[in-house]
């Protein structure tokens, strides 16, 4: 039968099935990927699932995975059964249903079951086939699956949703020297010659995506905390490395004991082990009692800096809460998948408070989710906290900036609103209620709600149902100060929320609590005021817009604050300023360089740093890289040091920086750069000296010793060339999904061949890098697509590249709104 019969078919079948339903219900049903009325109708109709899952893996990564899944499950009433398999139909050997050899149809990425086949109660379908690939990530000598959002059904036939929970029982054939790792500790395990049997113990209830196995050559290690065993496996090599796994171990352990304390439910699974893995997509993912990290996030070069160490055990503490929140309680549908990541990120910054007691938090929480937030919230492409999801198959297109950052700005409003021990009470009875099951957004705020004296479902209206922030600006009238919000989506939406205005005469310093709960609030502004300064706690959320007087003061001044908080906060203020285009690259860039004269807190340094780039390329003045190599080599901060080294490697254009970082580069002669560090410096030296390329790229080669870390440079070499015939084909091949299998590599190659030295050159790209987006989306991961318009974009900023742009939104007028916005959300073009 052809496909279209087939579709008729199946479309007639559904009809007679559905026929009392409504017609949109019939009409989406057996659309690709899960359209909603997909899932709600079989959330209705399978009950009590089980998987058993068996896959056979070859050790040669290009033979195919021979696999069977046993699909158990009840109906009240026969009835069609539709599963999803994205996957090509020759791949599918055998079906059976209830023992018998079953005719189905294949349609749209769904094995559709017919009625007669089934029958009431118990139901067991027996499929046998081959794995699809596309999210079993085979690398040399290991894979790894990373089925999130939607990509079970790339890999098995299954009912991808994840309010179906589901007992997995999964039995893996490997090479006899591979370790093996999934949701559960292994039940039974035997050798025979050269191959390995495992057979893991069942699961929890799982929803699909948080299903996973590890494969592969990996080392194995332990950590006894107390009655409970920790595992880890990675393939890192360096013996450095290795040993910061005695740190890693501790902070798993201290989230999970912060967790426990805190939910009041101990941990909710059988085990925990952690699997590092290079080239990984993503910081980590929260499979069940197996979470997979990325190397680079894990293992830290011999100089981390306060920001990477943060970053590491806030990464660590997101997943670990993500036990509870995601793994435990899971969202319904992906619509609101930010519920788990909110509550990760939000707990992350609590567990990693006292594993750093030195640091200021308030600061560190201003500068990690509030500036992220804002660096997407202030772009075209925003969205809002919570977006419409119609098909599984766009829940990657949710991700972003917005869910992870500022929904936890959101919920800090949300808990000072409800007071502290209000909001545990809630998340104790959210976790209890709803545990190894499923909930809503509306559910927990019905549950807070019912805590608080405060109006939540308004709140959560305007913060979490949509997008943008507000314009805050300050004027003094009548020795008065007025705090107007407005909406420049020109909705009129009015932003509640609470924050800090320090009014500093010549010897005094007064601060008061700004409630900006309706459009405008006026505050008496105290005797002898000259410099009225907004949203000193940094806890306001938006474009902060002061008085011109202030404005002319915070430039000059700004790093004279003592406040460390206020500091970082007004600097921030000052960046969305230039970035709105309220100040010059010239006056921002002196007000960068006095604050780099004289900071102490290495976080506002750090800041300070990843903001000198921008103005730096937009001057490109010889004087101010001299400038920055000074400070780089005098600064009293080894970490500034370190990152202005790194701004320069980045950033520096001029002939005379180019030849000191050589000569740097040329004796490794300077100790707070790693070996990342030195090839990324190698990469952009060989791109300055097309005459030295050759030897620089074989020389670096020569000095990494790990080999997926040489796979990863001779990857990206690909595009380190004068040659532009070589780069044209580099292109090409990476507009194949085979060759972008490992995104991280493919992302980096992606941005060289679009460098700043390229800029004209390179317009070319743009056209069919952004055709081939829907493809990036379709075979790549949730982070993917953003990552990609970034790599293609971000160094454009002619108006060459901008009509490019214009030209592929003009030729696509249907595009889909949801990729539309991560392009949107990526370019910067027309100087500043
Ligand atoms: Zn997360």
């Amino acid at each position: 039968m052809k496909r279209t019969q087939r579709k008729v078919m199946a479309l007639l079948m559904g009809l007679l099935l559905v026929g009392c339903q409504g017609r949109g219900y019939q009409e989406r049903i057996y659309d690709e990927g899960v359209s909603i009325e997909l899932a709600q109708w079989r959330k209705e109709t399978i009950k009590e699932l089980r998987y058993g899952l068996r896959f056979d893996i070859p050790e040669q990564r290009d033979e195919a995975i021979e696999a069977e899944a046993c699909i158990r499950f009840v109906l009240e009433q026969r009835q069609e059964v539709v599963l999803d398999f994205r996957e090509r139909a020759d791949l599918l050997h055998e079906l059976r249903v209830n023992g018998e050899v079953c005719e189905y149809d294949f349609v749209n990425e769904h094995i559709i079951i017919p009625r007669q086949a089934t029958r009431k109660g118990e139901n067991v379908v027996e499929i046998t086939f081959t794995a699809g690939e596309q999210s079993l990530n085979r690398n040399e000598e290991y894979l790894y699956t990373l089925l999130v959002p939607d990509r079970a059904r790339t890999v098995f036939p299954c009912f991808e949703q994840p309010n179906l929970k589901a007992e997995f029982t999964l039995q893996l054939e490997v090479p006899a020297a591979w370790e093996a790792v999934s949701n559960t500790e292994v039940e039974v395990e035997n050798t025979d010659g050269e191959r390995k049997h495992i057979r893991f113990k069942p699961t929890e209830p799982l929803s699909t995506y948080l299903f996973s196995f590890v494969a592969g050559k990996l080392d194995r290690a332990e950590y006894r905390d107390g009655e409970r065993i920790i595992t880890a496996y990675h393939r890192e090599v360096d013996a450095k490395r290795v040993a910061q796994l005695d740190v890693i171990f501790e902070q798993v352990a201290a989230s999970l004991h912060w967790l426990e304390e805190y939910t009041g439910i101990p941990y909710p699974f059988a085990k925990y082990s952690l699997i590092i893995l290079p080239g990984f997509q993503y910081g980590g993912m929260e499979h069940t009692g197996a979470t997979l990290y990325n190397d680079t996030r894990m293992f830290l070069s011999e100089h981390p800096t306060l920001d990477e160490e943060l970053a590491r055990t806030e990464l660590i503490a997101h997943e670990t809460a993500h036990m509870w929140f995601g793994d435990l309680v899971t969202m319904d549908w992906f619509n609101d998948v930010w519920t788990k990541e909110v509550f990760a990120n939000y707990f992350a910054a609590r567990i990693t408070e006292p594993l750093f007691p030195e640091v200021n938090h308030a600061l560190n929480s201003i500068k990690n989710y509030t500036a992220s937030a804002l660096s997407e919230d202030r772009t075209p492409g925003t969205n809002a906290i919570r977006q419409d999801l119609d098909n599984l198959r766009n829940a990657g297109l949710i991700y972003g900036n917005i869910i992870y950052n500022k929904a936890p700005v959101m919920m800090n409003k949300l808990v000072e609103m409800m007071g502290e021990e209000a909001f545990r009470e809630g998340i104790r009875e959210y976790l209890t209620t709803f545990a190894y099951g499923n909930a809503t957004w509306d559910d927990l705020i019905a549950i807070l709600d019912a805590k608080s004296e405060e109006d939540l479902a308004a709140f959560s209206d305007v913060w979490v149902n949509q997008k943008g922030m507000p314009h805050i600006t300050l004027t003094e009238r009548n020795g008065m100060l007025e705090i107007v919000q407005s909406d420049p989506w020109g909705r009129s939406l009015v932003w509640p929320q609470r924050f800090d205005v320090t009014f500093l005469g010549d010897d005094t310093m007064v601060t008061v609590e700004a409630v900006l709960t309706e459009e405008s609030v006026a505050l008496p502004i105290p005797e002898g005021t000259r410099t009225i300064l907004p949203n000193t706690d940094g806890r306001g959320y938006g474009l902060f817009v002061p008085t011109v007087e202030t404005m002319e003061w915070l430039l000059g001044h700004w790093q004279e604050v003592a406040d460390e908080t206020a500091r970082q906060a007004l600097l921030m203020t000052l960046y969305e300023n230039y970035q709105a285009k309220l100040i010059g690259a010239d006056v921002w860039m002196e007000a960068l360089l006095r604050g780099v004269e004289t900071e102490t807190n290495v976080l506002i340094a750090s800041t300070l740093c990843s903001y000198l780039g921008e103005p730096l390329r937009e001057l490109g003045a010889e004087q101010l890289e001299l400038q920055l190599w000074q400070y780089a080599e005098q600064h009293p901060l080894t970490s500034c040091r370190q990152q202005l080294m790194r701004c320069l490697i980045s950033n520096a254009r001029s002939p005379q920086i180019v030849g000191r970082l050589y000569e740097v580069w040329r004796g490794q002669s300077h100790a707070l750069l790693s070996e990342r560090d030195y090839t990324n410096l190698a990469y952009e030296l060989a791109l300055h000296m097309p005459e030295r390329q050759e030897e620089i790229m074989r020389v670096q080669r020569s000095r990494i010793v790990n080999p997926d870390r040489v796979r990863e440079f001779d990857f990206v070499a690909q595009v380190i060339t004068p040659d532009t015939l070589a780069m044209d084909e580099a292109f090409e091949r990476l507009l194949k999904p085979e060759n972008r299998s490992v995104e991280p590599w493919a992302e980096k190659a992606l941005t060289y061949l679009n460098h700043p030295l390229r800029e004209g050159y390179a317009v070319k790209y743009i056209r069919p890098g952004l055709e081939v987006l829907e493809e990036v989306q379709r075979t790549g991961d949730i982070f993917f697509p953003k990552k990609w318009a970034r790599a293609l974009l971000r160094h454009h900023h002619s108006e060459e590249a901008q009509r490019e742009v214009e030209a592929f939104f003009a030729a696509h007028p249907d595009y889909s709104p949801l990729l539309k916005s991560k392009i949107l959300q990526v370019v910067d073009f027309g100087a500043k």
